[in-house]
């Protein structure tokens, strides 16, 4: 058993001594260690069992000391920045040589987000170094809103689990790579692709693949499969073809009829997209795989975090 508490301290003395410790963040749990410590980033790949060539996000406290990680800082970040950090947005900048290739898969670039999770912040602060942290969670599992959910995925490897409460966002953040001349989000999450553009004031581009790199984008588009088989849209479509008996469902605002009730997961009846975006992992893995053959996804509108949500679910859909 990997011990659980939220102890500040006990979780910096491990990662200063190189080892991993799963801390919370607002937008899911992370699977933390050293930045700069090769040795302790190759744990999380090896834990996470996930491949070399899918790069990491760098945790700091704030762009205090930014300038010592990258080598250049445009303009459009800092009007990001005091816009929405710390809060779910990670930037890609051009790295400096101190951040090692393994965290960045490679790339000349590195992505770096800060973190508004109170203990999390309070953790950072105390650190000389940034902290490596993806998801914690089985390389293409669903991600972790809660301390609990880690516990289940991991049995070992782990020093220790910073429980700081359920995940406020519960989507990952959204990535905007800064090192071209146009800005570009490169994975939708926790900040809606409007409340980007309206900060800069200018429409903003972004890929609808989650992948960074070229070579394995159907690896990577094949994610957060809560093991068992879930379908996207189309419900009408979807329900004729099933035993509704042995349905879930994940709605939006409105109940499925001929669903039982205890497996319909409705996200919010009262139609805010934050509120079901930071309901959608947990109920993602709330399914009893002995009662439930398949999970019928809806379509969200495509708007705000809405998006974000679609993203996530095409992506658990894909097998
Ligand atoms: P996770 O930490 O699990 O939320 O995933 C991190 C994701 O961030 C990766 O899968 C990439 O899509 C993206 N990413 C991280 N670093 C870079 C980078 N330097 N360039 C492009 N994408 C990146
Ligand atoms: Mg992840």
């Amino acid at each position: 058993m990997i011990p659980i508490g939220s102890d500040i301290a006990v979780a910096a003395r491990y990662l200063n001594e190189g080892e991993c410790v799963a801390i919370p963040t607002e937008t899911v749990y992370g699977l933390a260690a050293n930045a700069l410590s090769e040795k302790a980033v190759a744990q999380i790949f090896e834990l996470k069992q996930r491949p070399a060539f899918d790069p990491l996000i760098i945790h700091l406290a704030s762009a205090e000391r930014l300038e010592q990680y990258v080598r250049v800082i445009p303009a459009a970040f800092y009007k990001l920045y005091e816009a929405f950090s710390p809060g779910p947005i990670s930037y890609v900048l051009p790295k400096k040589a101190i951040v090692p290739d393994l965290v960045t898969a490679g790339h000349p670039t590195v992505a770096v987000r800060f973190p508004a999770h109170p203990l999390c912040q309070e953790l950072l602060q105390t650190l000389t170094f940034p902290l490596a942290a993806p998801s914690a969670n089985i390389f293409g599992r669903v991600s972790p809103t809660e301390a609990g959910h880690v516990a289940q995925q991991f049995s070992h490897g782990l020093a220790y689990i910073l429980d700081g409460g359920p995940a406020k966002v519960g989507l990952e953040s959204t990535i905007i790579d800064l090192s071209q001349e146009k800005p570009l989000v490169l994975r939708l999450g926790g900040l809606s692709l409007e409340e980007i553009e309206s900060a800069l004031g200018e429409k903003v581009a972004y890929t609808k693949s989650s992948s960074s790199n070229p070579k394995a984008p159907g690896m990577l588009s094949a994610h957060y499969s809560p093991g068992i088989p879930l379908t996207h849209g189309k419900l009408d479509l979807n329900l004729a073809k099933v035993n509704r008996k042995r349905c879930g469902s994940i709605s939006f605002c409105k109940r499925i009829s001929g669903i039982p009730d205890h497996n319909q997961r409705i996200l919010s009846p009262k139609g805010d997209l934050k509120e079901a975006a930071s309901k959608l992992f947990a109920a993602m893995r709330s399914f009893d795989k002995e009662t439930i053959d398949v999970i019928l996804a809806e379509e969200f509108p495509n708007e705000g975090l809405g998006r974000a949500i679609n993203d996530r679910l095409r992506r658990a859909s894909v097998s």
